[in-house]
């Protein structure tokens, strides 16, 4: 085995878990609820937008969410309620005192170099990572968020927002919005996360039409919509770890988990 294929091996068989404690269940919105974790020993990596994957009791397969916040060992989790769904179903109901398995996070939030602005657009799902990454950054901040419900004082004060109801429950149209952005001078950085269709129409047009370099923006589908339950989580740790080892884009990488999850 080559020293690459070592790495590789070693990256991919490392997943680290954690047994966590559900401390506190509160219901933010009719369709957003936090929950408060105890994980001992979890660390964040400090990327505003990481994520960790969750296993609820009963349960083998993994759902992934962003860290909302991390101080010491209090892990914080919003998550959204949503028609159907393992975890929906599960967070629905009176989890405090569950033990559930956290998996180590990982981000893709990446700034280039000097950038004089942030856009942020996403949904309701990308909402703690839009809050989170609005409260650490000192960039002139535009946040577009299609979210169903109320939600004063969950983004911080500072940047401009534009906020936008979804067509109806469970879509979007958010490639349309970002279709007609006026965009800033200069260059920047441009984050985006959502329903996967709609990621990967914007994809196509910030490299088409806008020509933008793939060190400007990331772009993240962060669910699908399909009719059922999820039939199987594709993991994009592992895909992740590959496509950075392989020296892989953020967006190849984005990429490569889509196509995984048959996007
Ligand atoms: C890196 C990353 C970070 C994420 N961060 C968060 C986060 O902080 N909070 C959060 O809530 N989600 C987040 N998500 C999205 C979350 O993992 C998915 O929405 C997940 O499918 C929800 O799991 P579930 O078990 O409830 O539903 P599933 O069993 O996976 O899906 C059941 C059904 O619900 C539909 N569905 C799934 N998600 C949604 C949705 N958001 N809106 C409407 N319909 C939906 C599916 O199409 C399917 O029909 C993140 C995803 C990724 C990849």
């Amino acid at each position: 085995m080559g020293a690459r294929e070592t790495r590789l091996a070693v990256m991919t068989s490392r997943a680290e878990r954690y047994d966590a404690v559900v401390t506190r269940r509160e219901q933010l919105s009719p369709h957003l609820v936090r929950l408060g974790l105890s994980v001992p020993g979890l660390v964040s990596t400090g990327i505003p937008d990481e994520w960790v994957g969750l296993v609820v009791p009963g349960q083998f397969q993994v759902r992934y969410y962003t860290v909302r916040s991390l101080d010491g060992d209090d892990l914080v989790l919003d998550v959204v309620i949503h028609e159907v769904g393992l975890v929906t179903e599960w967070a629905s109901g009176d989890c405090v005192g569950d033990r559930v398995v956290v998996r180590a996070p990982q981000g893709s939030y990446s700034l280039p170099a000097d950038p004089a602005w942030l856009l942020l657009v996403g949904d309701l799902t990308a909402m703690p990572a839009m809050a989170r990454i609005a409260e650490t950054t000192a960039l002139p901040t535009r946040i577009w968020a299609e979210v169903p419900d109320h939600l004063p004082g969950y983004l911080p004060d500072d940047p401009e927002v534009t906020w936008l109801a979804p067509p109806a429950e469970g879509q979007s149209r958010l490639a349309d919005v970002v279709e007609g952005i006026d965009w800033p001078e200069g260059d920047g950085y441009f984050w985006m996360a959502g329903e996967s269709a709609q990621m990967r129409a914007i994809r196509k047009h910030l490299m088409r039409e806008r020509r933008l370099p793939n060190t400007a923006y990331a772009v993240m589908g962060y669910w699908r919509a399909v009719r059922s339950r999820q039939p199987r989580a594709v993991d994009p740790g592992p895909i992740w770890r590959e496509g950075k080892a392989a020296g892989k884009t953020d967006e190849e990488i984005w990429a490569a988990y889509d196509e995984a999850r048959g996007v």
